[in-house]
């Protein structure tokens, strides 16, 4: 899929004003927005392309890396290469729609993001580190889609506290510095006058409690070192090096916090006969060469689920290419499936009885044997001088 311009997708010039560049985002994010179009996968392709596109234009070293050398330059550049979950987004970017309590007001994305950040309150400590894990995968998995169970070391929640890091789960009361809420209001004096700024309470490192006796398993982090064995989808048509991500299934969150993503890199198993260029199969054929001149119509070629029987036509030439339709991979991000190629060579042996010299000895001058290529085979020719020269 060819992507798109960041500063086309949010209708903005290359010296738009990065207040400019937010409204903008603003504006198109508003338009696409799932739950204005429920069930929509092109607008939530939109809505995704769009937090890619701000990511990228809403931060001055991305942007003057992408504005110098395009997406290419984007790529290992901390990115949503692989494309960003619904999570992600609203991670990120979810305080452009509004404050944080923001006061009243018609907020029309705040079922979306209530329920989005619903998930993230449940434990106000540090968020879990993502979890990067290989996984490999044959063609035929990677042709049909598959589903592995994997067993991964990571940090869970601790199992003696629930993850809170209070003994038995329950010692610990409200932070008296900011009554629970996480936050303090800071009155500094300016040449300006006075200013008010919220900040994250230092007592309590805005968990809102504090921990009267910590757990004695995980010392009070409310995490611990254990193995979870989990099942991954993988989609049909993933290629070496994609990497997929899990929202929520990597190492688990300091004292209830959120757990971070699983992500998956993808490696592929070679196949030892067939070689995978795109969503195209290619096969080496090689064939004798009577059944070249005389045609063979049980020839067995391996594919990516069993074999396939083919047909050799009488008088077929090494080069040959033949195709078994929809054989192939099916392409990650549309309908299409490729085929299988299945390039003929024609096998010349090596060693040779007294009689069978006799016989092809009786052949080398016979008028058939006389190479005479014909146009498509000449084409082919000339092709390769072309290559060549
Ligand atoms: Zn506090
Ligand atoms: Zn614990």
């Amino acid at each position: 899929m060819e992507k798109r311009d960041f500063y086309e997708i949010l209708g903005v010039s290359k010296n738009a004003s990065e207040e400019e560049i937010k409204k903008a985002y603003r504006k198109v994010a508003l338009q696409y927005h799932p739950d204005r179009n429920p069930d929509d996968k092109e607008a939530e392709e939109k809505f995704k392309e769009a937090a890619e596109a701000y990511e990228v234009l809403s931060d001055p070293d991305k942007k003057a890396q992408y504005d110098r050398f395009g997406h290419a330059g984007m790529r290992g550049a901390g990115g949503f290469q692989g494309g960003m979950s619904m999570e992600d987004i609203f991670e990120h970017f979810g305080d452009i729609f509004g404050g944080r309590g923001g006061g009243g007001g018609f907020d029309p994305f705040e079922s979306f993001f209530g329920g989005g950040r619903r998930g993230r309150q449940q434990g106000r400590g540090k968020r879990g580190s993502n979890l990067r894990i290989k996984v490999k995968l044959t063609l035929s998995e990677i042709a049909k889609g598959a589903q592995k169970k994997i067993k991964v070391k990571k940090h869970i929640a601790c199992h003696t506290c629930s993850g809170t890091g209070a003994k038995d789960g329950n010692a610990y009361q409200t932070c008296s510095n900011c009554q629970g809420s996480g936050y303090v209001q800071q009155v500094t004096n300016t040449i300006l006058g006075q200013m008010a700024t919220t900040t994250t309470c230092p007592t309590c490192n805005g968990q809102g409690q504090i921990i009267t006796a910590k757990c004695s398993t995980c010392k009070g982090i409310g995490k611990e070192y254990g193995e979870e064995t989990m099942s991954i989808d993988i989609p049909a048509g993933v290629a070496e090096g994609m990497q997929l991500s899990m929202s929520g299934k990597g190492n688990a969150g300091d004292r209830g916090g959120p757990p971070g993503d699983l992500i998956i890199l993808v490696e592929e198993v070679e196949d030892p006969n067939l070689k995978r260029e795109g969503s195209n199969i290619i096969y080496e054929l090689y064939i004798n060469f009577a059944d070249a001149a005389l045609g063979n119509d049980k020839i067995e070629v391996p594919t990516i689920d069993g074999t396939a029987r083919i047909k050799i036509p009488a008088g077929t030439q090494g080069g040959k290419i033949f195709r078994l339709k929809g054989k192939g991979v099916p392409e990650v991000n549309s309908y299409h499936t490729g085929d299988q190629l299945i390039h003929v060579n024609i096998w010349t042996p090596k060693d040779l009885s007294p009689s069978e010299k006799k016989i092809l000895e009786g052949l080398r001058d016979a008028e058939n044997f006389k190479p005479h290529p014909s146009g498509n085979e000449r084409s082919l020719f000339e092709k390769m001088k072309d290559y060549f020269s």
